[in-house]
């Protein structure tokens, strides 16, 4: 895509290299998403959102959700939980899967059926970690959608239930996903021009 023909901040010009997926693709695939996903589930349903990145695909995931019909074809009763999960800094994944949820709010699990909306799949540490932890709770069923799964010579083989879109291994921006927390703000996924790498390069950066 054209960047010209789109909409970007003007604070973020000299930092966007290429326009991916333009914000109203995601919206449109978030849509086909919602309805194959609340199909597959009778029984309310906790879906849990994956903070801070997989915030903006929740919500409008749910969103659509809430509107669809059910197994039955009645509406879905949804309730929502929220987990902050942290592996990256700057664009590579540190390989330790920090994972905040309480020993009790992972016993209040037990029996439910779960939806972890997560915004990407990289080396898929992250998923791996977090589902292996709540296999141990006794869940009724897990089930993981992500919004993108990169395509890298790195992954695990950890492949979602539900995906959004297959990208090449290149890191993204936009739709909630950041940059050093950077990036949240930009409704189109991006690529980050060199500029936009240095001008927000971590300063705390852990040696790898
Ligand atoms: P994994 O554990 O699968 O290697 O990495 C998963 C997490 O790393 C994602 O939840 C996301 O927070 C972060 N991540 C991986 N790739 C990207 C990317 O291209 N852009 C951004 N912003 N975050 C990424
Ligand atoms: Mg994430
Ligand atoms: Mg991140």
């Amino acid at each position: 895509y054209e960047l010209k023909h789109f909409v970007i901040p003007d604070h973020y010009t000299d930092d966007v290299d290429k326009l991916l997926i333009p914000h109203g693709v995601v919206i449109d695939r978030i849509e086909k998403l919602a309805r194959e996903i609340t199909r597959n589930y009778s029984d309310r349903l906790v879906v849990c959102c994956v903070l801070k990145g997989g915030h903006q695909f929740f919500a409008d995931l749910v969103s659509c959700m809430k509107k669809l019909p059910n197994r039955e074809g009645k509406s879905l009763p949804i309730d929502h939980d929220f987990i902050r999960v942290k592996s990256y800094e700057n664009t590579a994944s540190t390989g330790n899967v920090q994972i905040s949820m309480t020993e009790e709010e992972l016993c209040n699990l037990e029996g439910r059926d779960v939806l972890i909306v997560e915004d990407i799949i990289d080396t898929g540490r992250t998923m791996e970690a977090l589902v292996a932890l709540l296999k141990k709770y006794k869940l009724r069923s897990v089930k993981v959608a992500s919004l993108f799964v990169k395509r890298t010579p790195l992954s695990n083989g950890f492949y979602p239930d539900y995906v959004g879109f297959s990208i090449p291994d290149t890191f993204v921006i936009g739709y909630c996903l950041d940059y050093n927390d950077v990036f949240r703000d930009l409704d189109h996924v991006c690529s980050i021009s060199s500029v936009g790498i240095k001008k927000y390069m971590s300063k705390n950066k852990t040696p790898s």
